[in-house]
Order: C-alpha cells, then structure tokens, then sequence
C-alpha cells in the first residue's frame, strides 16, 4: 500500500514548511504543489513572484527526476503531460459550494459526508484526480519513496484526490491552519511588495472559505486518515507536532524531520524560501502581524471572520496540542 499525505490550507498558512519537514523522512519524498505542474511545463502568467523551477534548481525539463517522472507518465498513460491540466480550482466550484462551505461548521457529520460532493464539479474533479495519481505513481517511481506529499493545499484537488483514490493508496490529510490575522497581513505586504491591489474584504473570505470547505471534506475520509494542525504549533514547538503527526498516521519518527533541507528535494510550486533553506535555517513564528496589524484591519477582520476564527481555534484544539503556548494569543 502506497501512502499520499495531502498538505490542505489557506495560502500563507506554512504549507511549505510542513511540506519540507516532512520529506525529510527517508521513506518520504515531496512532489510540491502537485496542482501547479500544468502551469511549470506551460510556464503561463502566474503573476511575478512565481519560480518555476524545481527545488533542484533546474527547469522542469532539466531536472532528471522530472523529466523521467514525465516519460513514466507518457509510457503508462500514452498521454502527453504538458496536455494535463493539473490546475483545478474555483471553476471547479459548484454553485452550492459557498453555502455548503458556510454550513460546515453546524451540519451533522453525517450531511457534511452526504452533501459536501455536491459543492464541487465532482466528475471534472474525479477526472483529474485520476490523473494525479498516474503523475504521483510516476513520480514515486523515480523516487522509490513510500510516502509521496502533495502540499497542492486546495480543498478542491483535495476533493480530486479523494473521489479518485485507487484501492493501493491510503490518502491522509493534514489540515494546517494558520492564525487569519496572520495570514492577511502576510498576503498585504505581500502584495504591497508588487504594488498590486489589495483587498481586506476579499483576502479575509478567501481563509474563511478555504478553510471551511477543507473541514467539511474531512468528514469523506476516515477519522485516522486526517488530523488538524496549527501553524503556530508547528512552529513553537515543531518537534511536539511532527511527533504527534507521525504518531497519528503511524510513520515512525526521524529527527531529520526538524530541520529545514533543500538537499535531494525535487518537489515544485510553494513558498520561494525552498530554494533557501539548509540544515541551519531556523523554524521561527513570524508574529509581525501582532504590531503591524492596523486596528481598521483587525476590526474589519473580526467582522467578517470571527466566528469562523472561533470555529477554527475549536477544532485545532481537538489536533495536537504543544505542552505550552508561550507566545499565544
Ligand atoms: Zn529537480
């Protein structure tokens, strides 16, 4: 049986750090942002902070475990790669989705596991989960690891991989959530760095959403199979948490898995820092956002995402908990 551990968060939640800490694990190899290959082989417009690169260093069609992941693929599925498109995303919402995703935190969890399909194009989805697993199965080839990650993060390739899942693959989820004030003011000074427009309202739906559809989808997978997770945790006490998701999805622990490390990555799409890392780059929590947070912000953010903020603090008290919380809020 092969193993798929799935990365789910809103953007800027520390997919990657996660993503990168745990494929340091000699069993485990990360693909990256799995949703973002369509757009690495085609290199299209993905906005100016995008590297399309592979961790390596090396273009998608230098790097030899890419390129061999690709001639796989073609040789099992006759089909050209560069004509998959791996980038499902809000066009795969179905019109019920905002709703659905609104409800989550008050269905049963009997509806959530009977309605929670119809918030998505579910056969479009189906469709590319199937060729995710054709792409992962090449990729694991090459790579001869037992756990593949995918940190592609979206609730709908998510949706895609579970509609899709062959008999020989557990999929297990990691729903990674990082604190919304956070997350804003990291995507405002995100864009402020590239002079783009920014839009409070709209960024604050955008972790609301995201983070509610992922919870209403954990419901389609059994309860061993998914764990909750706070970034902060992560963070403070990474060892704690890594222990305690190894505990959870049975992977016996590795002590490489604290430290950050570019070395035999091949994974693509994520946070430009994975280019950066070494063994002595330091796991901190960025807690700028507790001063540089205007209170406008925090006012309008508490308006739009207070309840689900509540929400979502409940349910990661149900995930790992560290021993302390010295700098929580
Ligand atoms: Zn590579």
């Amino acid at each position: 049986m092969n193993t798929l551990i799935y990365i789910a968060s809103a953007s800027r939640s520390g997919s990657t750090i996660l993503d990168n800490l745990l494929s340091n694990h000699p069993d485990a190899a990360s693909i990256g942002e799995l949703r973002q290959l369509s757009g690495h082989l085609r290199q299209g417009n993905a906005g100016r902070s995008w590297d399309w690169r592979c961790t390596c260093g090396l273009s998608l069609t230098d790097c030899p475990i890419w390129s061999a992941t690709a001639d796989t693929f073609e040789q099992n599925t006759k089909l050209p790669l560069r004509q998959v498109n791996t980038l499902t995303g809000r066009t795969e919402r179905a019109r019920l989705n905002f709703a659905l995703a609104c409800a989550t935190p008050i269905l049963p969890r009997k509806s959530r596991r009977r309605l929670m399909p119809y918030a998505y194009k579910a056969r479009k989805l189906e469709a590319a989960g199937v060729h995710a697993y054709r792409i992962i199965d090449a990729f694991r080839e090459q790579t001869n690891a037992k756990t593949i990650i995918d940190s592609s993060k979206t609730p709908e390739h998510l949706y895609a991989l579970i509609a899709a899942r062959p008999e020989t693959y557990t999929l297990r989820v990691i729903h990674l959530i990082r604190d919304g004030r956070a997350v804003l003011y990291s995507a405002m000074n995100r864009t402020a760095q590239y002079g783009a427009p920014f839009s409070l309202g709209r960024a604050t739906a955008a972790w609301c959403n995201t983070n509610l559809q992922v919870a209403g989808l954990r419901d389609l997978l059994a309860p061993s199979d998914w764990i909750t997770v706070r970034y902060e945790n992560l963070c403070q006490q990474p060892e704690n948490t890594i222990r305690q998701i190894c505990k959870a999805f049975q992977i016996p622990f590795d002590s490489r898995m604290l430290r950050l490390s570019r070395a035999g990555k091949h994974n693509i799409g994520g946070s430009p820092h994975r280019f950066n890392w070494s063994r002595d780059t330091k796991i901190t929590l960025d807690n700028r956002w507790h001063t540089g947070l205007k209170l406008s912000h925090r006012l309008s953010y508490y308006a739009i995402a207070g309840a689900v903020h509540v929400w979502l603090r409940h349910l990661t008290r149900l995930g790992p908990q560290p021993r302390k919380l010295p700098n929580s809020r």
